[in-house]
């Protein structure tokens, strides 16, 4: 059998052209995947070691499917080749070379939680204004430095940064990075952003490591090639140095992580970094009817910065794009859930074939709610993975102290969890002392009645005592035996127990589940080493979406844009088609944050394999307020031939001009709400500040003569004080002070400001 068969003359091309450098740059649902997964089954046809491919993935799940698509080709041999995340491949090298960077080779992965605890912790020390200096914004700060690996000292020598930073008000950013990177080290630990920065550091530092590996890794591929960093470009291209056997397939119509340091330029500078690149075009969708196909492309060509590239489709026409108006979230949710009842039973389907997807977490609730009311089953991506789950941490905290005593996040959530008598004034004195000397929080523990007095220093010693009967057990015991008796003898597995209350019994049930997890592992035949310390590597960089444990149950899936990459369903519903939610209300202040936008609702669309639904709410709950909502501008770039309206248009014309005319409509029916008395609103407790609700009859003013010290209303962030104005026009950029949020740089062409 030809195993070649089921590809095209380009896509054929682009798996037999093995040597050298391969780019491929194409339209979604052109086979850039799958060209891949042959290529890879390819070369093992042809004699290469499973063992020197590397294959980069996005996610986990894409990487498991890829494996056994390869399996089918190639057999057993498909289990031997590299392949995964970044993250997950990289830390797997880390595993083995972290002696050489000082590192324990059983070093922890910290997780956003722990990063952000132990952030908090130092803002605290330093004495910092918590508020200035948010957990969430320094943590995106440090990582976007380590993403363009500059290291602490580096951060602190660079005076364009530290002039920016000072100028934020924000001069001690330096010092934080500083102190955070030297608690890791000291911890042992490494957070996910190191995983990258450390193995550049490793791959620079040690050219005999840098060696081993250009050698062991003779043909590399990298899918999603458009989402990767300055961090994973440079490993890519250390690794591909020598062979340069590089493959790498994306779409940039389709990057969306900018907002995460993606950086689009990887593509368009893979024929600059090998001139000799062999370049392969893939034009024919695969997965989408013809009208969906027409209608991704209309919305893309609105977007400026793009490759050229023609896209087509020769499967059937099929549908048109069906838009529905809800009046409430609620409703679209409602509308939604029948829709799926219907469609399922009229067409034969089954629930996985149908997929929701929306631009916000938060937007789950109500398509959670509809679905349940019918009893439609269905699963949710993204959402609070189980190895997120309190009880679950804790008990994962006593593994990792068990293998690495240092990991100070883990024993600040356990020393005194199960209560042991350990207060918070200890832990401060143990903190205190360790910091004073330079000792880790371990050293101390274990010499606890040299810092602490009587009771308490019998306490902690008593803890420290227990750890290392832990770490006895590890070494002569299976996973499964080791991580039992920790629950027991932790206290936790007692503390659980004895918690009779629903919450307390899903917790119980949970860490069984976990041993049970434990228990399979240790029982698994196709890998040799099966110690705890093994399990614990695997988990920490699961998310819940790798956590399958069923990937054929048939469920609708739920899920947002952004981990909707590379996934096709027959049926997709893009619900909350809104101004303000989707394009968010964050992107709306540049161009290029707009186009990002866009380039996500391109990749929703594009989803689709046979039918696709799109909806928008005209009133929402937005921070505990009702909203009135307008109809997303994405709606009127989609071409209008493509789009069948499920209500009447409010004008004559079809398509595209009934939401404009929604939108006279809507600001219509703003301007007599807002004459009339509120709408009754229901209270929903929200820590969020309020959304800004514009002054009656709100219209942005000419802001030309706009001058430092002048009042000002934005149409979302209410009221502030313009502080600087920067820039030529028409590129003029105001920083206004807002009342409510803070400071705000603005792009004056685009704001829609009134002067008070
Ligand atoms: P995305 O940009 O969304 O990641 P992609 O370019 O990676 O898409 P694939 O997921 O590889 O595209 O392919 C899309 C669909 O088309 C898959 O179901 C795939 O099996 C199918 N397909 C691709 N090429 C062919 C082909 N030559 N013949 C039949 N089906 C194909
Ligand atoms: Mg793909």
């Amino acid at each position: 059998m030809d195993y070649l068969a089921g590809l095209n003359p380009s896509q054929r091309g682009a798996v037999e052209q093995t040597e050298g450098p391969v780019m491929i740059v194409a339209g979604a649902g052109s086979g850039k995947t799958r060209v891949i997964t042959y290529r890879v089954a390819h070369l093992i046809r042809k004699g290469v070691d499973p063992f020197n491919i590397l294959v980069l993935t996005f996610t986990n799940k894409a990487a498991k499917e890829m494996r056994e698509r390869i399996m089918s080709v190639v057999g057993q041999e498909a289990k031997n080749i590299w392949m995964g995340t970044f993250h997950s491949v990289f830390a797997r090298i880390l595993r083995v070379e972290a002696e050489l960077l000082g590192y324990p080779r059983n070093f922890t992965i910290y997780d956003t939680d722990d990063t952000k605890s132990l952030i908090r912790a130092i803002i605290k020390e330093m004495n910092l204004d918590d508020k200035l200096y948010n957990a969430n914004h320094v943590y995106g700060r440090i990582s976007s430095a380590k993403n363009n690996l500059i290291s602490p000292q580096e951060y602190n020598k660079n005076e364009a940064i530290m002039a920016e930073d000072i100028a934020n008000g924000r001069g001690q950013l330096g010092q934080i990075y500083m102190t955070y990177a030297q608690r890791c080290y000291r911890a042992g630990a490494m957070d996910f952003d190191d995983l990258l920065f450390k193995t550049n550091v490793l791959l620079n530092k040690h050219p005999e490591v840098l060696h081993k590996y250009q050698h062991q890794f003779k043909y590399l591929m990298v899918d999603e090639y458009q989402d990767t960093n300055f961090s994973q470009y440079l490993i890519v291209k250390r690794l591909a140095a020598v062979n340069e056997n590089i493959c790498v397939v994306g779409d940039d119509a389709q990057s969306i992580y900018a907002f995460r340091g993606a950086n689009i330029q990887n593509i368009l500078n893979f024929q600059k970094d090998y001139p000799d690149v062999r370049i392969f075009k893939l034009e024919q969708n695969y997965r989408s009817t013809k009208m969906i196909v027409n209608a991704a492309n209309s919305v893309i060509a609105k977007n400026q910065n793009q490759l050229e590239k023609n896209v087509f489709s020769e499967n059937e026409d099929g549908e048109k794009i069906k838009v529905t108006r809800a009046f409430s979230d609620n409703e679209e949710g409602k509308i939604v859930a029948e829709a799926i009842a219907q469609e399922r039973a009229l067409k034969g389907l089954k629930y996985k074939d149908f997929a929701i997807l929306y631009r916000t977490n938060a937007q789950s609730r109500a398509m959670e709610e509809a679905l349940r009311k019918i009893n439609i089953p269905y699963k949710l991506y993204g959402g609070t993975s189980f190895y997120q789950r309190k009880e679950i941490k804790d008990l994962i905290a006593y593994f990792r102290l068990t293998f690495n005593p240092n990991d100070e996040e883990a024993l600040k959530r356990v020393i005194n969890y199960p209560r042991r008598g350990i207060g918070d004034t200890t832990l401060e004195k143990i903190l205190v002392a360790a910091d004073k000397q330079q000792y880790r929080l371990w050293d101390v523990v274990v010499n606890a009645p040299m810092f602490l007095d009587g009771r308490s220093a019998g306490a902690v010693g008593n803890f420290g005592l227990m750890i290392q009967s832990f770490q006895a057990v590890a070494k002569t015991n299976s996973a499964f035996d080791t991580a039992m008796h920790i629950a027991q003898h932790s206290g936790i597995l007692k503390d659980l127990y004895e918690d009779k209350s629903v919450e307390g019994l899903s917790r119980y049930e949970n860490i069984q589940e976990l041993l049970n997890g434990i228990k399979e592992f240790s029982e698994r035949e196709d890998i040799a080493e099966k110690g705890l310390d093994v399990f614990m590597q695997d988990i920490a960089l699961l998310t819940n979406d790798d956590n399958d444990k069923d990937p054929n149950a048939d469920t609708v899936s739920l899920m947002t844009i952004h981990s909707s990459k590379g996934l096709e369903f027959p049926v997709v519903f893009i619900v909350g088609l809104e101004e303000n939610l989707f394009p968010s209300q964050l992107s709306l202040n540049s161009r290029s944050e707009l186009e990002e936008e866009r380039r996500l609702f391109y990749v929703a669309v594009t989803r689709a394999e046979k039918k696709l639904h799109l909806s928008y709410a005209t009133s929402r709950y937005r921070w505990g307020t009702l909203n009135n909502c307008e109809p997303s501008r994405f709606l009127d770039e989609l071409n209008p031939a493509c789009l069948e309206l499920d209500f009447q248009p409010r004008s004559s014309a079809g398509g595209a001009e009934s939401f404009q005319s929604e939108r006279v409509v809507w600001k219509q029916r703003e301007a007599d709400t807002f004459s009339k008395p509120k709408p009754k609103v229901v209270k929903t407790t929200s820590i969020l500040p309020k959304a800004h609700v514009p002054t009656p009859g709100f219209a942005p003013s000419d802001t030309s003569g706009l001058q430092v010290g002048m009042e000002v209303e934005h149409e979302r962030f209410g009221f502030g004080k313009v502080i600087n104005l920067e820039g030529n026009k028409p590129d003029i950029k105001a920083t206004i002070f807002f009342k409510e949020l803070g400071q705000k740089q603005l792009l004056l062409k685009f704001a829609k400001l009134r002067i008070v």
